[in-house]
């Protein structure tokens, strides 16, 4: 069976998406410790991250980087946290959290945002996106 995140690349559940390119797609997180908390994943299939090829897990990588430089220059922050846990969705994603605090990081702390909110912050961040 589809994880949920496949179900959003396919675009058969709604996301607020940010981009996407063949492999991968990145999208706000819809329960975010801190605004603009986002995940990129890739669009293949893969639980864990340490399963993924090599290259996946590179180009995973360097796709992050640009959206985190992306998320930089939009959201106010101290620096943007990554982290990868994995533990609700067994499908591959890497946090991108703008972090002020190490709270922020902490999965407990929870940020509410209304739905022109999250519009508004994946379009800016969207076009923010080299
Ligand atoms: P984890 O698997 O523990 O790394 O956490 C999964 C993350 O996915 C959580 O931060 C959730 O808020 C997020 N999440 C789950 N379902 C959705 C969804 N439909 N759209 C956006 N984010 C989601």
């Amino acid at each position: 069976m589809s994880t949920v995140f496949t179900k959003i690349i396919k675009g058969e559940i709604p996301s607020y998406k940010i981009t996407e390119n063949e492999r991968f797609f990145a999208f706000l997180d819809i329960n975010p410790n801190a605004k603009g908390h986002t995940l990129v994943i890739p669009k293949k299939e893969e639980n864990k991250l340490f399963d993924l090829d090599k290259e996946t897990y590179r180009d995973l990588m360097l796709f992050s980087y640009r959206v985190a430089k992306a998320l930089e220059k939009t959201v106010a922050c101290k620096r943007i946290g990554m982290s990868v846990v994995g533990l609700e969705v067994p499908h591959v994603h890497v946090h991108l959290i703008p972090i002020n605090v190490m709270d922020d990081m902490r999965f407990t702390k929870k940020e509410k945002l209304s739905e022109e909110a999250f519009l508004e912050l994946a379009k800016d961040i969207a076009a923010n996106f080299e």
